[in-house]
């Protein structure tokens, strides 16, 4: 059986911080993108906008969704040539730009060999190496095109947004906020946060990363104004033969990616960039997303090894606290 553990991160101090508690507060919380969703915003007109990105939400699903019969990807991946609306359109080619950022590490055409392990599906099952062999080439991003609005797929290749979706959604719920004026939020999508502004007191929002040994959380950041994103092994994973298989896959084997990671956790400005970079560093593991941190410098990680080793950037150590129970892991503060 397939598990999922939700939530992914915990989240503390959501109300509207009590020095500004007259501020109108709102708070909304759902099921959708196979997720729970969970949003708080503080402000005049808090309430109308929380609904209106509710729908935006729901809108999102509807577009991206790789199991929903009518969304435009299922009709895409099925028909192998469609328009697609220009959001669509434009989340692909900013899924293809990131793939090539990150070597490939994140690659959004994966979906023929996720789907021969069984995820996305009632039945999950350990394909056989020739299956995988026979499925690989039928990834190779070359064989997917995309002009203006019109995507061609050369017969066979699929594409699956379920490493970005959720963070795409987190940014446009933000960039809607912000467009109705509201000052300060915070909306959690199964993990994907992303917080607009301070909490209304000025203070900034306090994020809960979960831990992946069980109830307690990890630790504490303080947040303003970023997407906090976090890609773990113990979030969807089944058991086969005494061995645990999740649902991150190394582009290069088809298989899931054991790169000595339990999790990783990017905090960037913008959701989608941030749950791209979350898939692609848990596949690349602690060396190479160093070496790819040191070069780029424009996001922060936090990342656990399966040896209960914490690597953090610099800049996100300064504000992040680890929970007392876990003050005796090893951590190391990537530079
Ligand atoms: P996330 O939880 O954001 O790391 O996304 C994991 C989901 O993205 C999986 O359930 C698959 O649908 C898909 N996926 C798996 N491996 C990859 C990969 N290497 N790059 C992009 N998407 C992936
Ligand atoms: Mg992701």
């Amino acid at each position: 059986m397939l598990k999922f553990l939700l939530p992914l991160l915990a989240v503390f101090l959501v109300s509207c911080a009590p020095a500004a508690k007259d501020a109108p507060r709102a708070e909304r919380s759902f099921f959708a993108m196979d997720t729970y969703i969970s949003m708080t915003a503080c402000g005049d007109g808090a309430d109308a906008a929380l609904a209106e990105v509710q729908e935006r939400i729901h809108a999102a699903e509807r577009r991206l969704s790789v199991t929903l019969p009518d969304s435009e990807i299922h009709r895409l991946n099925a028909a192998g040539d469609a328009d697609v609306s220009p959001e669509t359109a434009d989340l692909l080619r900013f899924a293809l730009s990131m793939s090539d950022e990150t070597d490939g590490a994140f690659h959004p055409a994966l979906y023929p060999v996720l789907t021969a392990w069984g995820f996305t599906t009632p039945t999950q099952r350990v394909p056989s190496d020739e299956e995988i062999a026979a499925l690989l080439p039928l990834t190779d991003l070359s064989r997917i095109s995309v002009t203006g609005n019109h995507v061609t797929l050369t017969p066979g290749t699929e594409l699956d947004f379920g490493a970005i979706a959720k963070g795409a959604a987190g940014e446009d719920a933000i960039q809607f906020l912000k467009s109705r004026g509201i000052p300060s939020a915070l909306v959690n999508l199964g993990g994907n946060v992303q917080t607009l502004g301070a909490r209304p007191d000025g203070s900034p929002w306090r994020v809960g990363l979960a831990s992946p040994w069980g109830a307690e959380y990890l630790g504490l950041l303080e947040s303003k104004d970023e997407a906090i994103v976090t890609s773990g092994s113990y979030q969807r994973f089944f058991e086969a033969d005494g061995k645990k298989y999740h649902h991150i896959l190394d582009p290069a084997s088809g298989r899931p990616a054991e790169s000595g990671l339990v999790s990783a956790t990017v905090v960037t400005q913008n959701g989608a960039r941030t749950d791209a970079l979350s898939t692609a560093l848990f596949v690349m593991g602690a060396e190479k997303a160093a070496g790819f941190w040191r070069r780029k410098r424009n996001f922060d990680f936090l990342l656990i090894t399966t040896g209960k080793e914490i690597l953090i950037t610099a800049p996100l150590a300064k504000r992040f606290r680890l929970a007392d129970e876990f003050q005796n892991l090893k951590v190391t503060v990537v530079k």
